[in-house]
């Protein structure tokens, strides 16, 4: 009896959106809402008045929910209800959105204002094969569930790198990973992808099944080819989920030696030991004393458990050593323990927008934080004395990640081991006042600008922009190139042929 009364509802609708003569009535979100409710078991329709409407409008950054109100949250609890859900939106012209962990910075990135937001919540099934090599995991997952699960039995997957953070964004449009340097990023990690269509046929994608599918949802984000339902990944043998992790903050006078440590990590160090993983912030906050570099270190190798200490340092970081500090720490943790320690809390306005130039040049990397500073400054002096916090980060992308890219036919992003090795880099804010949303985004994508413009005058440019860190109006699909971009147009039209989700899903990259 689920789908009890969804039927009638649906076919009443569509006799209302075909009524009259010539142009299709478009039924409210109201209506929508109101038919899935019928379709849908009790209770996973919520509406503004409802708590759990309340709960489930909560995001990690405030864009998304400042004056953005759906007209309801709808939350399936298996792939059946998101199929019904799926076809109710389409038959009714219905605006729509879906929050995975809802991580997105900008606003509307997975929250539809005056339309229907699928949030997947619910889906948090978590299953370990039996021979241990795979692991199924619901699309509503956070990381922290993953990994609380699977470091107790000793098996890490390449996932995301901070608890609270959505499993379906950060696999969809990529996914940087402590592991990548073995395994790739999360998307070369996905042994089968689960997913509602814009029909509401439910399909599977693999390397043997809907191949074309499989490459798209590898980078290729969600909104151009369904809901994801279930992610099936690869797990792989880590004694205790543990790993070496140690966290240094230099004073920002250092940068240059900083960045300069970090460059030579990314040409030569991680090449050369594919069980390391790092990444370097520059910020700017008064309780570090003003700029300052945060620099951590991760290493898939646990030292002799003699070194109680962990004061063993894997000869890869060995350079790091002689950076001045601010604060050091080192220590052996699970992947629950350090992702907890690294998250960054609810509470704030976000913004990020990010660019990719090649690594192989020194000053380069440390040529752009004087444009990064003057941008810190403008943002300061605007901010009279309201929060905010600027974030420069560098984001190793060095070539043993970009052959892990290679499994199983390759992903869409585009990235190729002859452009290598690369640097991610991302701006990033988070401030309080509201009044400075226009500036953040407009000084953030200038400084972007610049430092593609800087790249390229020294002929180190390259321009993918990662869809996890993108700004809202920036090219993400474009910068995988023209071949990988128009493909992915190819394989959407193919699996949505009439332009559902290209029409309705909003707020997102679009193809
Ligand atoms: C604190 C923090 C830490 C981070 N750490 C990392 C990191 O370690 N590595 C990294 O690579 N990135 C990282 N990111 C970036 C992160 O990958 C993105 O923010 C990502 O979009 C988050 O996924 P989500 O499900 O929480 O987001 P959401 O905002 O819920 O979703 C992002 C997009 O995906 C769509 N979507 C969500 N679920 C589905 C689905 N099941 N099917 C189809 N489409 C769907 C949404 O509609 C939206 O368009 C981090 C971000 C934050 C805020």
């Amino acid at each position: 009896m689920l789908f009890s009364g969804f039927s009638k509802i649906l076919l009443g609708a569509l006799s209302l959106a075909t009524a009259g003569c010539c142009t299709p009535l478009s039924p409210s979100s109201d209506a929508a809402c109101k038919a899935i409710d019928l379709a849908l078991p009790l209770g996973r329709v919520n509406y503004p008045d409802s708590p759990t409407y309340a709960q489930e409008n909560h995001y990690w950054s405030n864009r998304q929910t400042d004056n953005i109100a759906p007209a309801c949250f709808v939350a399936p609890e298996n792939t059946l209800e998101v199929a019904a859900t799926m076809k109710v939106l389409a038959s009714l012209n219905t605006q729509f959105s879906v929050k995975g962990g809802g991580h997105t910075a900008f606003a509307g990135g997975s929250n539809s204002d005056g339309g229907v937001t699928v949030d997947l919540m619910y889906l948090t099934t978590l299953n370990v094969s039996s021979d241990r090599k795979t692991v199924s995991i619901g699309a509503g997952n956070r990381w922290i569930n993953v990994s609380e699960a699977l470091d107790t039995l000793g098996l890490v997957v390449a996932g995301g790198r901070v608890a609270d953070v959505g499993v379906s964004g950060l696999i969809l449009g990529g996914g940087i990973s402590f592991f990548s340097g073995m395994y790739g990023w999360a998307c070369d990690n996905v042994r089968n992808y689960e997913l509602v269509l814009a029909s509401g046929l439910i399909v599977n994608a693999s390397p043997t099944e809907n191949e074309d599918l499989f490459w798209a949802l590898r980078g290729g984000g969600g909104s151009s080819f369904g809901i994801v339902t279930r992610f099936d990944m690869g797990a792989y043998e880590q004694p205790g989920g543990n790993i070496w992790h140690s966290s240094l903050i230099i004073p920002g006078a250092a940068n240059a030696s900083a960045i300069a440590a970090y460059q030579n990590l990314t040409v030569n160090g991680m090449p050369s030991d594919n069980k390391a993983h790092s990444y370097m912030v520059l910020t700017h906050m008064d309780m570090l004393g003003g700029y300052a570099v945060i620099s951590d270190l991760f290493h898939a190798d646990l030292p002799n458990t003699a070194d109680s200490a962990h004061e063993t340092v894997p000869e890869v970081f060995v350079p790091f050593e002689s950076l001045p500090t601010i604060t050091k720490s080192k220590s052996i943790d699970n992947v629950s323990t350090i992702s907890r320690a690294i998250d960054v809390p609810y509470g704030s306005r976000q913004t990020w927008w990010d660019t990719t130039i090649k690594a192989t040049d020194p000053s380069l990397l440390i040529d752009i934080v004087p444009l990064w500073q003057d941008h810190v400054e403008k943002l300061i002096a605007a901010a009279n004395g309201t929060a905010v916090t600027p974030y420069l980060a560098y984001q190793a992308i060095p070539l043993n990640v970009l052959k892990a890219m290679e499994v199983n036919g390759g992903n869409a992003l585009g990235l190729k081991q002859s452009d290598g090795p690369l640097m991610l880099i991302q701006v990033a804010a988070q401030w309080s006042d509201s009044a400075l949303d226009e500036l953040m985004e407009r000084s953030s994508e200038g400084v972007i600008g610049k430092i593609n413009d800087l790249a390229k005058s020294r002929g180190l440019s390259h321009g993918f922009v990662y869809a996890n860190y993108a700004g809202n109006s920036q090219s993400v699909f474009e910068s995988y190139g023209a071949d990988n971009h128009a493909k992915l147009k190819q394989v959407a039209m193919k699996w949505d042929p009439e332009g559902i989700l290209r029409k309705l899903w909003r707020g997102y990259f679009k193809l």
